[in-house]
């Protein structure tokens, strides 16, 4: 790995403290940094080194998913950091910052590579890349490498011009988009898994699959967030970037050793292909929701508009579902159910893959199909719905599963594999300018439906599964939402849920 000296902008914020510095700590740990690197720390706020190493040092015994029990290690990594007092608007700070990197680089006598890091609101992206390029920090002779955090506008308009800006000073080779949920391992296996089993990607086609449901659902409210979540809901929050992208990675048919510009690439064909819905149609396909007060684990918790600092009338989407159709020669007729909400009944990010021609059970009703589940958070790991019967039993036909449950502490955080990615310089599990644009260009027809309230808002009491509507959504294409634990639904869903709980 080459020598990098890593910017980073918001070193004193929520993110750096919580993510940031534990997954820089844990690709040290697993010798995943380059063997010269520096990091400088910039806020407004005036620390010296001392203080900003003993700062990332306890946020590292905080927030580490492995205990930091070698002080040896720990010292020897938070020598690595700098802070430099930088306020974004001002031209000077960036004039002092180069000076110091400079002189860092040549004690080291290293190429000057530089991550710049925008752990900041979005507000600040284009001041920062244009300063960047005005004080020459963006000019030596190693490579630059841009990495921003979401959200990316607030639709497609602002995100056009946000990319604009950010354009004259880096090249789309060297902007990093993160999208945490890219760098959730599960997400990152979807396409391993397929390019590396013929069995699945002979099975990935509108031939064998009857449809496909993509879940994100929190058991937390609004939180702190108030003033960012009233003005920007499920949709924008969760929707055009995580959901979206999960539905590229499932969707995407990937031939083995596929480079990054073929994932890319295939991720925007899906994109692509994606049926285009219009405002007015919007309310027949998309279903908006809000929480009003229920109760999450046994306790009671109050309704989205009497939230601190909510306006009572707010309109706010805390949940969308949605039916999205792709047009390509694989997913013809096969719907995609996207849905995401806040103040739902568990905390689950979840793909189902069902497949057709379900088995009829001959003592009831109920049919079976084959059914392929996709954990990503908070556990992960895969299981297949399979029919088999049990010898000398009734004869009944009964589903059972074949799970693989991968170890949650072993596994490095989102974080830390797109931090690694972003040094190395492998672009594949960041967000394409193209996809983003073609997010948007999708989502924004949504946006206005919802300002003009031409889909009607739902509500759905906290601590369920989002409004019934949402159910009706898969009732008219003759499916159910798997997995929701109702007590009309079969016993052995439940059980199966259980089991993939575990
Ligand atoms: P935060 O806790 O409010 O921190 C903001 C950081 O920006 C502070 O370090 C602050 O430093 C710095 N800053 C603000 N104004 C500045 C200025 N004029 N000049 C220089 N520095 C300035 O925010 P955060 O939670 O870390 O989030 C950072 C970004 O990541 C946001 O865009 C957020 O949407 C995004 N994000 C956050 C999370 C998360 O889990 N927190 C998750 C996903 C995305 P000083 O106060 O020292 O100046």
């Amino acid at each position: 790995m080459e020598p990098t000296t890593f910017v980073l902008f918001g070193a004193t914020g929520d993110l750096a403290k919580r993510k940031i510095y534990p997954a820089l700590y844990n690709l040290f740990v697993d010798k995943k940094l380059p063997s010269s690197f520096t990091v400088f720390g910039l806020g407004r706020r005036e620390l010296t080194d001392e203080t900003f190493q003993a700062n990332v040092e306890k946020s590292i015994l905080t927030f580490s998913r492995r205990k930091a029990n070698d002080p040896v290690q720990l010292k020897q990594f938070i020598n690595a950091f700098r802070y430099n007092v930088l306020d974004i608007g001002r031209k000077e700070d960036y004039q002092k910052l180069l000076n110091r990197i400079e002189q860092r680089e040549q004690e080291l006598a290293v190429t000057p590579n530089r991550l710049f890091y925008l752990s900041v609101g979005p507000e600040f992206f284009e001041t920062i890349a244009s300063n960047i390029k005005e004080s020459g920090l963006g000019s030596a002779a190693g490579w630059k490498r841009l990495i921003i955090e979401k959200p990316f506008g607030r639709d497609l308009q602002s995100a056009r011009w946000l990319n604009q800006q950010l354009s004259q000073a880096f090249a789309e080779h060297e902007i990093f988009r993160i999208d945490h949920y890219l760098g959730k391992p599960m997400v990152q296996k979807l396409g391993i898994l397929q390019q590396n089993n013929p069995v699945l990607n002979a099975l990935w086609t509108s031939r064998y699959i009857a449809n496909v449901q993509i879940t994100a659902s929190e058991t937390v409210g609004v939180e702190e967030r108030a003033a960012y979540y009233d003005h920007s809901g499920a949709v924008r929050d969760m929707f055009q970037n995580h959901m979206l992208q999960l539905l590229m990675m499932l969707a995407t048919h990937l031939p083995k050793n596929s480079s990054s510009e073929e994932v890319r690439s295939r991720k925007k064909q899906v994109m692509e292909s994606l049926v285009p819905l219009q405002p007015y149609e919007v309310a027949a396909s998309v279903i908006r929701g809000q929480y009003q007060a229920g109760q999450i684990n046994g306790e009671p918790v109050i309704g989205y508009t009497s939230e601190p600092n909510i306006a009572p009338d707010s309109m706010n989407d805390t949940f969308i579902a949605a039916k999205l159709q792709i047009d390509g020669a694989f997913w013809r007729d096969v719907p995609f159910y996207i849905r995401t909400g806040k103040r739902m009944k568990e905390k689950s990010t979840r793909i189902v893959i069902e497949f057709k021609e379900p088995v009829q059970q001959r003592n009831n009703e109920t049919k079976t199909p084959n059914l392929l589940v996709f954990e990503i958070s908070p556990n992960e790991g895969i299981t297949l719905q399979l029919n088999s019967n049990e010898p000398g039993q009734s004869g009944d036909v009964e589903p059972i599963h074949l799970a693989f449950h991968m170890n949650g502490s072993e596994m490095p955080e989102a974080y830390e594999s797109l931090i690694h990615s972003a040094l190395y310089g492998d672009a594949t599990y960041f967000a394409h300018w193209d996809e983003v644009e073609l997010s948007w260009k999708w989502v924004d027809p949504i946006l206005k439906a919802f300002e003009e309230n031409l889909a009607p808002l739902h509500y759905y009491p906290a601590g369920s599964y989002g409004p019934a509507e949402s159910d009706e959504l898969l009732a008219r294409d003759g499916f159910h939402w798997w997995f929701d634990s109702k007590p009309e639904q079969a016993a052995e869903e439940k059980e199966f849920a259980l089991h993939v709980n575990k």
